[in-house]
């Protein structure tokens, strides 16, 4: 395609993490301090320790122990024999026209997920997966067709920002002109079903002495798990979006099955409540924008009085097509029309702008290459 990067690997130099060793090796990536401190102390070391090595892996991004100098040579000989910093490996890397960037991870069972880097003017947004696959079977969702579905350890979600940090070699973490500079868990999967490796990526990435990405600059989409709602802004207290798509229970329980579980009015409710939500801190509303299915003007002045009294914002997404797709995209006149509505009441409502589309990187495109194989496969 044209414009179109595509680079087949790098597998990377050989590493422990790729080698018989690796099964046997612990992975330290993703555990917690407190964890930390139990390994070190399985060595006869002091807790202190913990500190030192994450100032390594996360503010440095160092790979190996023999890189860490503030263990000695016995301690780091020590580490090696029994523990790893890996990556999951890159099975493809594909850079679209417009600067976005896109990974197929591959982990260490053979299941893949992917990850998208996403340039913009005034920041840099990495969208990460939660889940090999996703269980939702939204019905404009490619992520939804795919079969295979696992949670992500807390390790591979941070793994993913380790991968795209390294790409950018933005080590040591810098404060101020970030590439890297949001996070959004807008990738495959639905991260309020995988909450508590969610939970404690989300509080590596949040970690003041390591990547430091502010709770701000982090946003959970969800489709609306709402009993993780409520569990997710006690504890974590990031940015909410919410894939909401359709202003009536009737459609919604058709686009997003999970409605049928936890309808609208709940959701809505679960929205209201949202700690600290403020006009500050406002929370996201998706909505796919599907020709002739949600975007009527009736749609849009229902959304905005389901909507009304909570600090807002509304992200409309035009449909991005895969193959097979049963929907159409909006005409850019209806878009137009449906923003005016919810513009005029208040809402700022952008019309994101899709991004990536030549390497299938949109939001709802999602879906990795080892999975299409065997449909195809069937197929034939
Ligand atoms: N499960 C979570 C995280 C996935 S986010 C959630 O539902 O929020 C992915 C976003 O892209 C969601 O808002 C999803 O509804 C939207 N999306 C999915 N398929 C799409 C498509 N084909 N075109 C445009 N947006 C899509």
């Amino acid at each position: 395609m044209e414009g179109q990067i595509e680079k087949l690997g790098p597998k990377g130099p050989p590493s422990p993490a790729h080698g018989a060793t690796a099964t046997l090796a612990r992975d330290l990536v993703g555990l917690s301090r407190e964890e930390l401190g139990d390994v070190f102390a399985g060595l006869g070391e002091s807790p202190y320790r913990v500190k030192q090595l994450w100032h390594w892996i996360y503010h440095r991004g160092v790979r190996q122990f023999s890189e860490m100098p503030t263990f000695n040579k016995q301690l780091q000989g020590l580490l090696a024999e029994s523990c790893r910093v890996a990556r999951p490996e890159i099975h493809r890397f594909q850079e679209s026209a417009d600067g976005t960037r896109k990974w197929l991870l591959g982990f260490e069972d053979g299941t893949e997920a992917e990850t998208v880097y996403i340039p913009e003017t005034d920041r840099g947004t990495l969208c990460i997966s939660s889940q090999v696959g996703c269980t939702l079977t939204c019905r404009f969702c490619h992520t939804g067709t795919q079969r295979l579905v696992r949670n992500l350890t807390a390790g591979e979600i941070v793994g993913q920002m380790l991968i795209a940090r390294d790409h950018f070699k933005e080590w040591p973490s810098p404060k101020e002109g970030r590439r890297i500079s949001n996070v959004v868990f807008m990738g495959m999967g639905e991260p309020l079903y995988n909450y508590e490796n969610v939970a404690q990526a989300i509080r590596i990435l949040m970690d003041g002495e390591g990547l430091a990405l502010s709770k701000r600059r982090i946003t959970l989409s969800t489709a609306g798990v709402v009993p993780m709602i409520k569990r997710a802004g006690d504890d974590l207290d990031v940015q909410l979006a919410i894939s909401l798509h359709a202003t009536t229970d009737e459609l919604r329980d058709e686009l997003v099955p999970l409605n049928r579980k936890y309808p609208l009015s709940e959701l809505i409710e679960a929205c209201r409540t949202y700690p600290r939500a403020a006009n500050s801190r406002r929370i996201t509303f998706e909505y796919v924008m599907l020709k002739g299915v949600n975007d009527s003007l009736v749609d849009a002045k229902r959304l905005v009085k389901l909507i009304r009294g909570i600090p807002a914002k509304m992200n409309l997404i035009p449909f991005n097509p895969w193959p097979e797709a049963p929907y159409e995209c909006s005409t850019p006149k209806a878009i137009a029309a449906f923003a005016d509505v919810v513009n005029a009441a208040g809402y700022a409502s952008p019309v994101r702008q899709p991004r990536g589309q030549d390497i299938l990187a949109a939001c709802g495109q999602l879906k990795s290459a080892s999975q299409r194989q065997p449909k195809a496969a069937e197929r034939n």
